[in-house]
């Protein structure tokens, strides 16, 4: 299958993952929003957030968990930060295998562009 983050989770393709486990990886984006912007993908291909069901509830909740620790490694945490997932076309989604976007480290705006 021709997917980048397919390729970078199983590292066919180089990238500094600044995590990585049986279930996801995380690494910084190559196009910053934010002063910290890291993506957290899982090995899994999924192409949208459309198609999860109950039974990616643990790997959903991974994902969520280690996006907060990584905050707090970072020192985020206290500041404050975002977590989104793009879905489709109107969501602004790019890469079509399911990532979590964490940004922080300046003032985000609401509502979202
Ligand atoms: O949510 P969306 O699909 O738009 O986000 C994709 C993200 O993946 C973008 O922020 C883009 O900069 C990032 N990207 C990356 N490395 C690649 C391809 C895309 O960090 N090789």
């Amino acid at each position: 299958m021709d997917c980048i983050f397919c390729k970078i989770a199983s590292k066919a393709i180089p990238a500094t993952l600044i995590y990585d486990d049986d279930q996801i990886v995380a690494f910084h984006d190559n196009a910053p929003q934010a002063p910290t912007h890291i993506l957290l993908v899982p090995h899994q291909h999924i192409a949208t957030i459309n198609e999860l069901g109950k039974e990616n509830s643990d790997l959903i909740s991974h994902m969520i968990l280690t996006a907060t620790q990584l905050a707090k490694d970072l020192s985020l945490a206290d500041d404050g930060y975002r977590l989104v997932w793009n879905c489709n076309r109107q969501g602004g989604q790019a890469v079509y295998h399911i990532h979590l976007h964490l940004l922080g480290g300046r003032n985000m705006h609401w509502p979202p562009g």
